[in-house]
């Protein structure tokens, strides 16, 4: 059975090891055109069905150093990349790797290269690990463009969703949803259509 947590359970400090399980570069199935993919380690969800449970240790994989860092960096400058993925594992538990990534890319790129990331996290409880003073998940959160959100349910199953495993998950125009204070599926998705249902926006400050 899936796990679950209280909020500021799971901290990335206490249970990130900074290692990285893959990482691809100029792949097209991880979001939107051309992609460099980080897997990051180590999932506490445990879904039944996960396409990746070599990942729930936080130990599986090689460390994440500076070696990674500048190939991602390189990579990432090419131009037909439209932005970096973060995939894992979980990144949100991982936030020590993924915001050192992302805050690089942000530096050399600023929003001319976008950010997409799957978590085991629902949206919702993102804004409630924020609000609760979880400052790497609002950062995290705050940086990403495309957010594809909840745990994996195998009941929901369906291989003919975009982006996504089981129909329960969403995929989120974060920076829409943030100004809109409701979530906004991305317009890039079939059926997407506007706000979605309304979230806390003092979460989001
Ligand atoms: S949240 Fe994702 S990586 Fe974690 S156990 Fe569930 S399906 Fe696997």
């Amino acid at each position: 059975m899936t796990r679950t947590h209280g909020v500021g359970q799971w901290r990335s400090e206490a249970l990130s090891a900074g290692h990285v399980a893959d990482y691809k570069p100029f792949v097209m199935v991880d979001g939107e055109g051309v992609r460099c993919s980080l897997y990051v380690s180590g999932c506490p969800f445990a879904c039944h069905g996960c396409f990746n449970t070599a990942a729930w240790s936080f130990r599986y994989g090689t460390p994440f150093d500076d070696t990674l860092a500048d190939r991602i960096a390189t990579d990432l400058a090419h131009p037909a990349v439209q932005g970096l993925s973060l995939l894992g594992g979980e990144p949100f538990l991982n936030t020590g790797v993924c915001l050192a990534v992302v805050r690089r890319l942000r530096a050399e790129h600023g929003r001319t290269k976008d950010v997409w990331c799957w978590t085991g996290f629902t949206f919702d409880e993102l804004l409630a690990e924020a609000a609760a003073g979880q400052d790497d998940k609002a950062e995290l959160l705050a940086q990403i463009d495309v957010l594809v959100d909840g745990r994996f349910e195998e009941s929901l199953k369906d291989l003919g969703l975009a982006f996504r495993g089981s129909s329960n998950q969403r995929v989120i125009d974060v920076p829409a949803s943030l100004e809109a204070g409701a979530v906004v599926l991305w317009a890039g998705l079939p059926g997407a259509a506007g706000p979605v249902e309304q979230i806390d926006r003092r979460a989001l400050i």
